[in-house]
């Protein structure tokens, strides 16, 4: 079978992360105003001043919500629509004054986050974890085989890739202090994740089909952590100000109809799930993963790599479980999948985990040493699905660290 390729010359499949079997969403300011756009190549087609197919209405706003609050039946027609206007050269003369070059705009957030759930399903990360503050033998707390373990988390502190980070301050206690002190976050880490977004919106249960069709795309995900403010705040109720700073999603959407020659199972269960959670067939995707860190203006070190099949549960899973209380979802919600572990050492999606509590400090290329993050260090997760002869990749999703801000007059003694 011959591939498909764009017109658009540097979207030749096999040379870049934007390929015509791509075709993610974003948004973009190129100077005269945020508009919703679609990578290909090393451009960004101004989707709303083509002749794409649909209601004008669903473009007026710069987010993608509206397209996705269309269905799914929707979106088959502009994935279409678009691969057949970037592909036929018959369209290229109309099409071609609305590509945008990627190098001259900026990147702003894809969509409106309406909801944001944070999930615990990577069993390699649960293990890890469970490991350092519980021992090995009772690393998995007793429900984790059973539910996809997650907290409701902030919309409001989801930013797009690119934004800069603060270091937080927090409440902290160190184990052989007696009292609580508010100090700047000497923990901060990252937390290699996907997100999933919800296009359509549910009222009462669904099942794990029902919210796969759901589930209109995918980005990468980083909750940073304050580890330090989440061993002293999380019990009883999991965490809250610990995740609360910032999560930076890649700015494109990547489509579920682009990653479904992609489609893993989860792995085998090591107790069987209720129904309710069963999945009628693979639901999860095989995305290579990998998180670069380089200290402000120095060269950066790949310090994990993993793939997104390594979770225990799929989004869609998630997603259903979500709705088993009767809980309704919106166009817009956002679900984190957990930390995504691989079963090596040099898998391991958090600085937590990869320095094993500070214990083993990693060494990074420039011959610095790092257990968690310090001021200045850039953090970047990259994920590609590698296809027959293309690829399929996220873009970016990158934040540096600021300095903790000085505290006002009436938060200091
Ligand atoms: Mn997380």
């Amino acid at each position: 079978m011959t591939l498909n390729q764009s017109w658009v010359e540097s979207a030749q499949a096999n040379a870049c992360d934007f390929p015509i079997q791509n075709l993610p969403y974003g948004v973009f300011d190129d100077g005269t105003g945020a508009r919703m756009g679609v990578a290909i190549g090393h451009f960004v087609l101004d989707v709303g001043r083509i002749d794409h197919g649909l209601d004008p209405v669903l473009f007026a706003e710069p987010a993608w919500n509206a397209v996705m609050a269309a269905g799914p039946e929707a979106w088959a027609r502009l994935r279409a629509r678009l691969t057949t206007l970037l592909s036929d050269r018959a369209h290229r003369a109309a099409v071609e004054p609305h590509l945008v070059p990627m190098s001259g705009v900026r990147l702003l957030m894809p969509f409106e986050v309406t909801e944001y759930t944070d999930f615990y399903a990577g069993r390699h990360h649960a293990f890890n974890v469970g490991t350092m503050f519980r021992g090995a033998e009772n690393a998995l707390p007793p429900n984790w085989l059973s539910i996809p373990i997650g907290y409701n988390g902030r919309a409001s502190s989801v930013v797009v890739s690119g934004t800069p980070v603060t270091r937080p301050w927090g409440q902290v206690k160190g184990p052989d202090e007696a009292l609580p002190r508010f100090a700047p976050s000497a923990r901060f880490d990252l937390e290699l994740e996907m997100g999933a977004i919800v296009g359509q919106p549910s009222r009462g249960m669904v099942s794990v089909a029902k919210a796969d069709e759901m589930i209109f795309g995918y980005v990468l995900l980083n909750d940073w952590s304050a580890r330090d403010i989440q061993a002293w705040e999380y019990q009883p109720l999991g965490p809250f100000q610990a995740k609360a700073t910032a999560t930076t999603i890649s700015p494109w959407i990547v489509t579920k109809a682009a990653l479904e020659p992609f489609r893993v199972p989860t792995p085998d269960r090591e107790r069987p799930l209720l129904p309710y959670l069963r999945e009628p067939g693979p639901m999860l995707y095989d995305i290579g993963l990998e998180v670069a860190l380089a200290p402000d203006g120095k060269e950066e070190t790949i310090i994990s790599r993993t793939s997104y099949r390594e979770m225990y549960y799929s989004a869609a899973q998630q997603l259903a479980h979500h709705t088993s209380s009767g809980c309704s979802m919106r166009v817009g919600d956002l679900l984190g999948s957990g930390t995504i572990s691989g079963p090596d050492k040099e898998g391991r999606g958090s600085l937590l985990e990869l320095g094993w509590g500070g214990k083993e400090p990693l060494t990074l290329k420039t011959g610095e040493t790092r257990s968690f993050l310090q001021d200045g260090d850039r953090l970047t997760l990259r994920g590609v699905a590698q296809g027959n002869g293309y690829r399929i990749g996220f873009g970016d999703c990158t934040g540096q660290i600021l300095p903790a801000i000085e505290l006002p007059d009436w938060a200091m003694e």
